[in-house]
């Protein structure tokens, strides 16, 4: 049978499935990942962005430029579309992502773990509160200081984002290198209590977001990678689809009907 086929089938007979989504989701809606060709970690090394701002503010003007101006043209792809419509069907309980782009939720998907955060969301340094933002708003809170021919320094670039309600600095509310995930707890809860879980589109290298495989595995879930090339977590899962998510995702969605209980 073809492996499309037999992945529907095991989604279709599944009570509780869980998507666990990396880079190569939103490959197709233009965000490059970091570790491809090309992207932020080959270009720039392997330290973080902010470190990398730090030792080349000669390049931040380019780097954020680049970076938030692909967030702000990044749409959903099909590959997100068609996750949102698995939840609807009741195929899906939850998506788990390493992404910041806001895509999975703006394609429709109500529950989402943002393990590394979500850059349309500010944070409050001082109390903690967070706000979520428009699509838009980032880009015109940034652009005045990467449009500046002054140099750039990260304290001019927190000046910019919109202080919170009790004035203290924002910042959005990604997470940095060495700073703890979010959200950890609820998306191990997901990993272990899911029957099938769709590793889209990771490396399966960044931790501690590439042992919620193990751990649903472990708790008895079969595991479907969709990726166009092999990844550290191939050999843990029971299935790969070598294709891109875009292209396979919406394959699958058409062999699948609304689950029964919905
Ligand atoms: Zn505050």
């Amino acid at each position: 049978m073809d492996t499309i086929k037999q992945v529907a089938k095991i989604i279709s007979s599944a009570c509780r499935g869980v998507a666990f989504t990396g880079a190569g989701i939103s490959a197709a809606s233009g965000i490059s990942t970091y570790r491809d060709t090309g992207g932020l970690w080959d270009r720039y090394g392997s330290e973080g962005i902010l470190n990398v701002l730090n030792k080349h503010p000669d390049k931040a003007h380019e780097i954020l430029g680049d970076f938030f101006c692909r967030l702000e043209k990044a749409r959903p792809n099909p590959a997100h579309l068609a996750l949102a419509q698995l939840e609807k069907m009741g195929h899906l309980a939850a998506v788990i992502t390493q992404n910041v782009d806001n895509l999975h939720r703006e394609a429709g998907n109500k529950s989402v773990y943002e393990l590394h955060g979500n850059m349309y969301r500010l944070c409050c340094m001082t109390c903690g509160k967070k706000q979520g933002l428009k699509r838009g708003d980032l880009w015109e809170m940034v652009r005045p200081v990467l449009k500046s021919s002054d140099t750039f320094s990260l304290e001019a670039l927190i000046k910019a984002f919109r202080p919170c309600e009790c004035s203290g600095m924002t910042r959005p509310d990604f997470v940095s290198f060495g700073e703890a995930v979010q959200d950890l707890s609820g998306a191990k809860n997901a990993a272990k209590t899911c029957d099938v879980m769709l590793v889209v589109g990771t490396s399966g290298v960044v931790y501690p977001a590439a042992a919620l495989p193990a751990i649903a595995k472990t708790s008895g879930a079969c595991l479907i990678e969709i990726n166009w090339k092999a990844s550290e977590l191939t050999s843990l899962c029971d299935l790969s689809i070598r294709a891109q998510a875009v292209d396979a995702l919406p394959q699958i969605l058409k062999y699948l009907k609304p689950a029964k209980n919905t």
